[in-house]
């Protein structure tokens, strides 16, 4: 249940944010998430709603992609989609990686009046 955390920590970020921008009212949050962030995508909605409640982003429509695994071999430099769990590379086998995408966890974009 790691989601409320992440709400709390990115929800805060959205309404700094939103007060330096000088925004009234934030009308709609666009959030990335790596797969390997593991995250629920209802949980953290309602996390999300939870923590920002009574603030100016307490009506502000999540939206949240989902960025698939993709490793890159050290062995062989193919890069390649992570299916299923299996860390190992496509081509080689070997399980020598580096993670290029996945563990992503920002704000995209806030939009607002
Ligand atoms: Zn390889």
């Amino acid at each position: 249940m790691h989601e409320l955390k992440i709400a709390e920590d990115l929800s805060s970020i959205v309404v700094d944010t939103a007060i330096s921008e000088n925004l009234l009212k934030v009308t709609k949050v666009n959030i990335i998430f790596g797969q390997m962030i593991q995250i629920v995508p209802d949980i953290f909605e309602f996390a999300f709603r939870e923590t920002v409640r009574n603030t100016i982003a307490g009506d502000a429509e999540l939206d949240i992609e989902i960025v698939p695994v993709v490793m890159s071999c050290l062995k062989c430099n193919n890069d390649f989609r992570v299916e299923e769990n299996l860390f190992a590379c496509s081509k080689c086998g070997s399980t020598d990686l580096e993670i290029i995408h996945g563990k992503e966890l920002f704000i995209k974009s806030i939009e607002g009046e």
